[in-house]
């Protein structure tokens, strides 16, 4: 089989993992004319699937053969799908090339699992390895590493790779136990504890010039819609996961149905609305102060689809609301929906100096019609504005309606109806 052939059976079986960010990693790069590549520069390639995932050109399985059998997965045994393998040399080359051509920006290389998981992860270090010492390749690296392979290996991998990462899969046990029967659930979050130890053990031993061991941390990847597991299972999965080993990603991948499907798998895909929100919700885990049973609990185990999570809080939580932007503290002006991080910082220290008003908003492009409701300033009280109501869920996300050819569609409606 030649290589172009190869290339598009190995890169389309990648297209599942969805994990292409080369974030947090250590600066690196290669304009002293030593070595090649960079973790810095441009040079990303990335192309969007059809059903909106974010692929990184270079995203590969080193084969897309595996002995297991995961009902979800299309590379599983069973699947009847064309099936290819590279060589170590042929992931090398076409890494370097890729590079040299500014199309990538780094190598994402992940493997069905070939005689043994402790074989498939030798193969897989060696491409990283070969890149590395005998091409000084500095760009970034991602690899997939295996569970079940030995301490030693994953130590290794962690070496040459910028990131290393083990998918959990399914948010509960129960899930991989009917879905993917030969994965163990406790060897996925034991080796993820090792991880980490590695990497924190890296981290102490930096200043003696200790190899580094996976710089960009570890991430996993849950596929979501699979089954029934709720928003709620998946984000407390998700919450124990970067409070316990520390990670710096999880990925949560839209279940795509798949040929020849297992009677175990629903027959159609989960909006991808809800791997959206589950990716909102995770940010306000990590940068913005929520907990998870802030966001979804067993009364409600769902996130709202029609309006992003912060949002659907304070709504939630009107009684919170309106809060003194020159007053509040940090973490409460966290929670005003349309404030990010940056923009919170940027305006306590603009307070320190002098009064905010409505119309520094405004200038700072802040979305008023989106925070206006939930802030006050001198010169702003919602409540003046009759933007306190309960209604305001409505106003953020009207129902959908259908428009006839012949009539004009009517005016966005404006939350903000007072003057600025
Ligand atoms: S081990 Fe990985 S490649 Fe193999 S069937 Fe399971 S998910 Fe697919």
């Amino acid at each position: 089989m030649d290589l172009s052939r190869k290339l598009a059976i190995l890169a389309d079986a990648a297209k599942y993992d969805a994990s292409c960010a080369s974030s947090g990693t250590t600066r690196r790069d290669s304009r002293d004319g030593k070595g090649l590549g960079s973790t810095t520069g441009s040079g990303i390639c990335h192309s969007y699937t059809p059903d909106g995932r974010c692929v990184s050109l270079l995203k590969l399985l080193l084969t897309n053969y595996c002995i297991y059998d995961c009902l979800y997965c299309i590379n599983r045994r069973s699947s009847n799908v064309p099936r290819a393998r590279f060589t170590v040399d042929e992931v090398v080359r076409l890494t370097i090339d890729f590079y040299r051509r500014n199309y990538i920006e780094g190598l994402f290389l992940s493997s069905g699992i070939i005689r043994t998981p402790e074989y498939t992860m030798e193969q897989v270090i060696a491409v990283a390895k070969k890149l590395r010492t005998e091409h000084h390749f500095r760009g970034y690296i991602h690899l997939k590493t295996i569970p079940e392979a030995s301490v030693d290996l994953i130590a290794e991998a962690g070496r040459w790779a910028d990131r290393v990462s083990i998918n959990i899969e399914l948010p509960t046990s129960v899930d991989l136990e009917r879905l993917a029967p030969q994965k163990n659930f406790s060897a996925i979050d034991g080796a993820m504890g090792r991880i980490r130890q590695r990497i924190d053990a890296a981290k102490d031993e930096a200043q003696f010039k200790a190899p580094p061991f996976a710089p960009a941390g570890q991430s996993t990847q849950m596929i979501v819609g699979a089954t029934p597991a709720t928003d709620a299972d998946i984000l407390s999965q998700a919450s124990s996961l970067y409070q316990r080993h520390r990670l710096k990603r999880v990925y949560y991948s839209a279940f795509s149905p798949i040929p020849d499907a297992s009677s175990h798998l629903p027959l159609v895909a989960p909006p991808l609305v809800r791997e959206h929100r589950l990716y909102q919700a995770d940010w306000l885990l990590r940068f913005y102060g929520f907990e998870q049973k802030e966001l979804v609990d067993p009364q409600s185990p769902l996130l709202d689809l029609g309006v992003d999570p912060k949002l659907a809080w304070a709504l939630k939580n009107r009684h919170l609301f309106p809060v003194d932007l020159n007053k509040a503290p940090r973490a409460l002006l966290l929670r005003v929906p349309g404030l990010g991080v940056r923009m919170v910082d940027r305006l306590v220290t603009a307070r320190r100096w002098q009064a905010l008003r409505i119309q520094d908003l405004a200038r700072l492009r802040v979305s008023i019609k989106k925070v206006g409701p939930f802030v006050e300033t001198t010169d702003h009280n919602p409540r003046h504005y009759g933007l306190d109501d309960d209604n305001l869920r409505a106003r953020f996300a009207p129902p959908p309606e259908q428009l006839s050819l012949f009539t004009d569609s009517a005016p966005e409606a404006s939350v903000y109806s007072g003057e600025l």
